[in-house]
């Protein structure tokens, strides 16, 4: 096969269709992901998010649209794709006879790796996931942050040029998301493609630089992480009074000043410069209206989030 354009993306997702039985899981969805990019696939439960990453590792059988990896079709370099993407999958599915050192070297196998060339890999991924001590271990014998880790050395093995992580930090404790989050902060760096699915939107908030948001198998938004912030959330200003109010004061009206209908000693406001502050707090002042606090709420993509599919996240 002759190689692909340069500049196609690592992946590309046209139009992908996929039902079960009458249920349409993904609705034709399109995007594509760059070469280098740290994306985020985010959307509520049954969304299609797992659905559309079984399609892209290949699966799951497509009932419509395409998918390249790399500029190629993966319905007929279905192997190749593979070999160039480590999938992180969401539910644990080791088999649970084998013992950790063997989990990986197992899945070395799978990709055809050379034995000589597996050892020193599978050595430095148990120690790179603080896993050496475990290695002679059963799955059975892994407390779950262990199980997390170990689901990441396997997509690993094989040096693949994505990194597919479905849900990688559900379930585990502060101080594991956190570790877990500098280890995929260092495959970026050291140039891999990474997609991510999460609920915690403050990690796709953290990690990524372009996300895909999925409701009911349909994209709903689909920009850089700064974009969606900037053009679906904005970061509030809170001046709070010393005495509540039965309006917003006439003289702030060209800030757009709102009054809390929950405070009414809270004045809202979307925007403010600095200058415009001080003219708003010189206002006050003029008219005796006596002030207690300033505060900024930065928007979050929990804002965004809930604006674009009217749910919560974790
Ligand atoms: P979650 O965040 O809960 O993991 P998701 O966004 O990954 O959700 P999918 O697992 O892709 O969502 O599911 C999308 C829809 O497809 C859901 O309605 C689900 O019930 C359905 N579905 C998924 N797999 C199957 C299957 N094997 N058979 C029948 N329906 C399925």
């Amino acid at each position: 096969m002759a190689d692909a354009p340069h500049q196609a993306p690592a992946i590309a997702v046209h139009h992908l269709v996929k039902r079960y039985g009458d249920a349409t899981a993904v609705n034709g969805i399109s995007f594509a992901v760059e070469r280098g990019d740290f994306f985020g696939f985010l959307g509520p439960n049954g969304a299609g998010k797992t659905t559309t990453i079984n399609a892209i590792v290949g699966l799951a059988r497509v009932d419509g649209g395409r998918i390249e990896v790399f500029g190629r079709d993966v319905s007929t370099a279905w192997r190749k794709a593979r070999r160039l993407i480590g999938l992180a999958p969401q539910e644990y599915n080791f088999d649970r006879y084998l013992r950790v050192r063997e989990i990986l070297f197992y899945q070395a196998g799978y990709y055809g790796l050379r034995p000589r060339d597996v050892t020193t890999r599978v050595d430095a991924l148990l120690e790179r996931f603080g896993l050496s001590a475990k290695a002679d271990a059963f799955v059975a014998q892994l407390s779950g942050g262990m199980k997390r880790r170990l689901t990441l050395a396997r997509a690993l093995v094989h040096d693949p040029q994505i990194v597919i992580l479905d849900e990688p930090t559900a379930g585990v404790d502060v101080e594991l998301r956190l570790e877990l989050w500098e280890t995929l902060r260092a495959l970026r760096r050291e140039g891999k493609t990474i997609v991510l699915t999460t609920h915690y939107i403050e990690e796709a908030e953290a990690l990524c630089e372009r996300i895909g948001i999925i409701e009911s198998g349909r994209m709903v938004a689909l920009e850089t992480t700064e974009g969606l912030l900037r053009s679906h959330a904005r970061d509030e200003l809170t001046i709070t009074l010393a005495h509540p109010l039965q309006a917003p004061p006439p003289m702030l009206a060209h800030f757009s000043a709102r009054l809390d209908p929950e405070n009414a000693c809270r004045l809202r406001f979307e925007r403010l410069s600095p200058l415009q502050l001080s003219e708003a707090l010189a206002l006050l002042g003029r008219e005796g209206i006596d002030v207690e606090a300033v505060n900024t709420e930065r928007a979050t993509l929990q804002d965004v989030f809930l604006a674009l599919t009217g749910r919560g996240a974790r």
